[in-house]
């Protein structure tokens, strides 16, 4: 695993999507790796390009054939994994991935790609704020939320496996620190 890749984690409501989405306004030499989950799909939301949605059944076959490059039970019977043949369709289309994948997930990422690989971190500012922010959200019922906040405040403990931290509490500040991360990264040959 010798190409440059980009791993971008964090706790469930930090806004790492919407960094996710900046970083790929900005730099079209990168591609959105597009992970299988057998969670169901949400409005808006398209098969193949946000989410491959398998079958539990077919995801777990796919898991037990070798397909995936990581894959972990996110939540309880949720499962969310990165097939092998995404990075090849990436490297055909002549695009380095980035990564959208749970804390364990990165960490997991990291130990494949080693120095080819640059592992963000993306921190909420706090747990009430991440809680405010997943109830704005509106995709999730109390339950989920719970679970999530649950979840959040064991994956920070996670924060120093990464190569660097991101602090979200100012949108445009995290962005100017990312973008700077990656500007050294992708030109640091
Ligand atoms: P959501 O259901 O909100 O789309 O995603 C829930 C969590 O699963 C997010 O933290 C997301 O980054 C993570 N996730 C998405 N794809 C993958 C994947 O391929 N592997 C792992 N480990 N986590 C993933």
């Amino acid at each position: 695993m010798n190409e440059r890749v980009l791993i971008v984690s964090a706790p469930s409501g930090a806004g790492k999507t919407t960094i996710v989405k900046e970083i790929l306004k900005k730099y079209p030499c990168l591609g959105f790796s597009v992970s299988a989950t057998n969670r169901a799909k949400r409005p808006g939301e398209v098969n193949g390009r946000d989410y491959y949605f398998l079958t539990k059944e077919d995801f777990l076959q796919k898991a037990k054939d070798n397909q995936f490059i990581e894959w972990e039970e996110v939540y309880p019977g949720t499962y969310y994994g990165t097939l092998k043949e995404e990075l090849s369709r990436l490297s055909l289309a002549g695009k380095r991935a980035i990564f959208d994948v749970d804390v364990m997930g990165g960490i997991q990422l990291k130990s494949i790609f080693g120095p080819c690989a640059l592992a963000l971190f993306i921190q909420p500012p706090s747990l009430e704020i991440l809680e405010q922010r997943l109830k704005q959200r509106g995709t999730e019922n109390e339950e989920s939320i719970r679970k999530r906040i649950g979840k959040a405040s064991y994956e920070m403990s996670f924060a120093d496996k990464f190569d660097s931290v991101i602090v979200n509490s100012d949108l445009s500040q995290a962005l100017e620190k990312v973008f700077f991360l990656i500007d050294s990264f992708l030109n640091n040959k």
